[in-house]
């Protein structure tokens, strides 16, 4: 029999070779990218002062917030139920019940209850119930103190047994029994970091229940509760006046109203710090046992093509920022990086992609001078000089502009989110290009961190914080998530590719699990936030300032919800809890996120929405 000598077998290789060479070719002579603004894209506003609190200067004060300035224990609370109720535009006055003084109650529409010390308020507890009975709004925003006080209107919040003298208990995680926050839906989440004194409590079957502990007390720790003609929601922890819990008070202020509005960014953002970066040269047990190939071919080959497919499959952005090199000299002259084919292959690959591509450091050494302290705490070299740290943000500048020409560079990450006080006040002298700072949200205990909020800084630069960070996203992350979502809608995130590499952040774990647990999140997120807008760090900030700008007074008028808007430019979003279906809505699109809460587009600087059924 004949043999057939076929000449697809040299073909196979001959072809693989082709390919090769053609991907090559591609690489080095680059790949192109388009530094023109889209059309529809928004741009930042020129800096100008707004008046933001006081837009609308006969929007009545709604809140009166009954506080004791010195009480240690709410101090934290207080500020952060102060952050709270100014981002969702809720005009308040504070009002100390060490004062000596009664508060009057009649001009307001809620009282929030902001200290756990109620016999201070013994003698006016019965008139605060009796204004809620004739359709007052009050917020317990923190579980009080044992205590006669209490007991004696425990029953008005809707409790039926549980709080005597002295026996608040232990307890722990939080499980979401109604879908009252953004993302919370159906979640238990165990977390030694959600640690609850709280009041062992049974309630009236009339309590709505939306939050218990995870524990197998299933201790009620947020409900409402109808009590006459008015509204009661107690919140049963002291754990949720922390940064990460100002999302639960802002969705319990809002079910206080039947429908209520308030501004949010909208916008999810996704940060890879040291990218582009140099590679960290050799080999890695992980990659090598797990890929059989060296860190360069695997961050070429499988890292980054694996993340770009979760971006194409989830529909977000990717936001890099560059470290020039990780040589630790901080002493001038700074040296340029020679080896440039990285940086630009994935800057490249960045800007092809929709991404952005900032600023991070020449070298990963913060901007911190030896007199502060800090640097040391982290191992890091102390700067010398002010100008030394200029001198290398100027270099990285000047090397970015190299390889990826006609970029701007409009985002600066602070290396491992330190950034000296005096290095944010000269920073956007020195790189005028820089429009975005992007640190974190959340500080450390010693708050060694370059802290921020999402607002317009006085010197117009936006602070883009980052909420949390890595492929692993753990049950206090998902928690402190499912805040931001409910407050701002935002959801703000970094990793580093060395992440992948590290004992301690990787936790040990090859990327193949970091990877799907990195896109569970993914799939959870995206699905527990219909409508959030995936963008790069610059974009984001564009809605943050439109956010930080926006001023907002809403009201019933004839059973439809009127939403005045002042500092409207071009479009705003908003968060609508409402316990009844609109049906209609002017000057804006509105979308489903939950039961009871609803996405508004503005594009008018006045929204109509219309419900379900007879006016009430
Ligand atoms: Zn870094």
């Amino acid at each position: 029999m004949k043999k057939d000598y076929s000449f697809s077998y040299v073909l196979i290789p001959l072809v693989f070779l082709l390919v090769l060479a053609g991907g090559l070719l591609f690489q080095r002579a680059g790949i192109q990218y388009d530094t023109a603004e889209k059309p529809g894209d928004l741009q930042l506003l020129p800096q100008a002062s707004v008046n933001v609190a006081n837009y609308f200067p006969n929007k009545p004060v709604e809140v009166l917030v009954l506080l004791d300035p010195q009480e240690a224990d709410t101090k934290n609370l207080n500020e952060n139920l102060k952050a709270t109720l100014d981002s969702m535009r809720v005009k308040y006055v504070r009002f100390s019940i060490t004062s000596g003084q009664a508060p009057v109650l009649t001009n307001y529409q809620t009282v929030i209850i902001a200290t756990s010390n109620l016999s201070v308020l013994e003698s006016q507890l019965s008139s605060i119930l009796d204004w809620v009975g004739n359709g007052g709004r009050l917020l317990f925003a923190i579980r009080p103190l044992p205590s006669s006080a209490f007991n004696s209107i425990s029953a008005a919040v809707g409790i039926i047994s549980g709080p005597g003298n002295d026996n608040l208990i232990q307890a722990s995680g939080v499980e979401y029994k109604t879908d009252f926050m953004v993302g919370g839906k159906g979640l238990i989440l165990e977390s030694e970091d959600l640690e609850h004194t709280s009041f062992p409590v049974q309630l009236s079957k009339d309590a709505v229940v939306h939050m218990v502990s995870a524990d197998v007390s299933k201790t009620p720790l947020l409900w409402q509760y109808n009590y006459e003609k008015g509204r009661i929601v107690f919140i049963n922890t002291d754990r949720f006046g922390s940064k990460e819990g100002r999302g639960v008070s802002s969705a319990a202020y809002s079910l206080l109203y039947d429908v209520f509005a308030y501004p949010v960014i909208n916008t999810s953002v996704f940060f890879l710090d040291d990218f582009p970066s140099p590679v960290p040269a050799g080999t890695n047990d992980l990659i090598t046992s797990q890929y059989g190939m060296d860190i360069d071919h695997f961050y070429t080959n499988v890292w980054w093509p694996e993340l770009q497919a979760l971006a194409k499959k989830y529909n977000y952005k990717y936001t890099g920022v560059v470290i020039e090199t990780y040589d630790d000299n901080v002493i001038p002259p700074f040296t340029k990086q020679l080896d440039t084919d990285r940086h630009q292959y994935f800057g490249r690959l960045l800007l092809v992609n929709d991404g952005e591509v900032g600023l991070h450091g020449y070298n990963h050494i913060p901007f911190c001078l030896a007199e502060t302290g800090v640097n040391k705490l982290f191992d890091y070299p102390d700067w010398p000089t002010t100008e030394a740290m200029q001198l290398s943000a100027y270099e990285l500048f000047g090397f970015t502009k190299e390889i990826l020409p006609g970029n701007k560079f409009e985002t600066y990450v602070p290396v491992s989110n330190i950034l000296c006080s005096d290095a944010r006040l000269w920073l956007p002298a020195v790189l005028p290009n820089i429009k975005v700072i992007a640190s974190v949200y959340i500080n450390d205990p010693q708050k060694l961190h370059y802290e921020q909020e999402f607002t317009e800084a006085s010197d117009g630069i936006i602070e883009l914080p980052r909420i949390i960070s890595g492929y692993i996203p753990d049950n206090f992350v998902k928690w402190t998530v499912i805040n931001e979502l409910t407050l701002h809608f935002v959801n703000s995130h970094f990793a580093h590719p060395d992440d992948v590499l590290s004992k301690d952040r990787g936790n040990q774990q090859t990327w193949d699990l970091l990877r799907d647990q990195f896109e569970d999140y993914l799939k959870w997120l995206y699905s527990s936030a219909p409508g959030l807008r995936s963008m790069t760090a610059k974009q984001g900030a564009v809605a943050v300032q439109r956010f930080a700008r926006l001023a907002v007074d809403a009201q019933m008028v004839n059973g439809a919800y009127e939403i005045n808007l002042g500092n409207f430019y071009d479009e705003a979003s908003l968060m609508l809890r409402t316990t009844r279906k609109p049906i209609s809505i002017e000057g804006g699109k509105i979308s489903e996120i939950s039961s009871d809460l609803y996405l508004i587009l503005a594009s008018k600087s006045k929204i109509v929405v219309t419900f379900e059924g007879e006016t009430p």
